[in-house]
């Protein structure tokens, strides 16, 4: 341990609790398949290394965004099937990889492919309008590629009870059965996290799994769902200020008694929003403690009070909670935003990335 440079900014994902919530999602799905989505990088977390995770926990399919992304787990050697969603026209897509499609020009591109058409059921997002399904569905049988699957995805699965998503599993059981009058046989995939935890009854023949992979519950429910990333830093200067000096660009908060502040050299450029300024804890030295002032690019002040801390102790700005650390969770509910968006945003290349488990 003595011999360690503590870290300076560095995330570590806990691959155990990536398997556990995988296997976890996959017995809530049933006898559904389980796609892994490691779209923007595993959501911050590493695609590759979330990607083996989560075959191992138990997915028998992967997700991306990207061909690009996709292709990227096929270099690292992983051969399971992947679904890419979302290219813009023209874009190569290595043979192997699953391609969505949303309309009849994307279908014209196409041959000799294992194609999974989408219906837009109402999110108004990528998918094929209602009207124009079933010229596609007609196209997509008359030509040379295989008609895997029909999918949609859902706008509000997260609210339980939310009207639109039995509205929405109603358009698409009248989309899979157009796909069916046209002589097609194809599997049906609906579900994200929210949907698998929550209806069962959407789940279909296979579920498309992300944020709770990851650990983050997108329902108001409790589950058993363990999250995988923490971020810390360590303690790079203490020092004592009197009663009265202030803290940090634009001076926002002064000490009303001496007080000791621990630099930790982390900021907005390693992912935590300068919005949290004087509106986030760290956990050091096992106690939650305030940050005080403005979080500048590169570090932030820990107010310590009378504690004395030593350089190099660890510094937790978020995790699972079990410590007493804050969340993800927590940060987004600050901001008025979802975890998703924090965890993503911590794949930068001033972070140092650890995996354990
Ligand atoms: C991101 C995404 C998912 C996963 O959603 P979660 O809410 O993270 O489970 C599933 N399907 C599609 C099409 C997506 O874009």
């Amino acid at each position: 341990m003595a011999a360690q440079t503590p870290p300076r900014a560095e995330v570590t994902v806990d691959l155990d609790a990536i398997r556990h919530n995988v296997a976890l999602l996959a017995a809530r799905a049933g006898e559904a398949a389980t796609m892994a989505v490691v779209k923007a990088d595993g959501y911050g977390h590493g695609a590759v290394e979330v990607a083996r995770a989560a075959l191992r926990g138990g997915a028998t399919w992967l997700g991306s965004c990207s061909a690009a992304e996709a292709v990227a787990l096929r270099d690292a050697g992983i051969d399971a099937p992947i679904l890419a969603w979302l290219d813009l026209p023209g874009v190569d897509v290595p043979p192997g990889i699953d391609i969505a499609v949303s309309s009849i020009e994307h279908l014209n591109t196409l041959s000799g492919r294992r194609i999974h058409l989408k219906i837009d059921t109402g999110l108004s997002r990528n998918g094929c309008p209602r009207e124009l399904w079933p010229d596609l569905v007609a196209a997509a049988a008359a030509s040379d590629n295989e008609v895997y699957a029909v999918w949609s995805h859902l706008a509000c699965a997260d609210e339980p009870g939310h009207p639109s998503v039995d509205s929405q599993a109603k358009r698409f059981a009248e989309a899979y059965q157009i796909a069916l009058d046209a002589g097609l046989n194809p599997k049906r995939h609906l579900a994200n996290s929210a949907a698998t935890l929550d209806r069962p009854d959407l789940c279909f023949d296979m579920v498309r799994v992300g944020i709770a992979m990851y650990g983050l519950n997108p329902l108001p429910t409790k589950e058993d769902l363990k999250p995988a990333m923490t971020f810390r830093s360590s303690v790079a200067l203490t020092k004592r200020i009197a009663a009265g000096e202030s803290v940090s660009y634009g001076q926002s908060w002064t000490a009303e008694k001496p007080t000791n502040l621990a630099l930790v050299p982390v900021g907005y450029a390693d992912g935590i929003p300068r919005l949290l300024s004087g509106r986030f804890d760290v956990l050091l030295g096992g106690v939650r403690r305030p940050v005080r002032g403005r979080v500048c690019m590169d570090q932030i002040l820990v107010d310590c009070g009378d504690d004395v801390v030593e350089v190099g102790e660890e510094v937790v700005l978020f995790g699972p909670g079990d410590r007493g650390e804050p969340t993800a969770r927590e940060w987004a509910d600050t901001l008025g935003t979802i975890d998703y968006e924090i965890v993503t945003g911590m794949y930068r290349p001033r972070l140092t990335r650890r995996y354990v488990g």
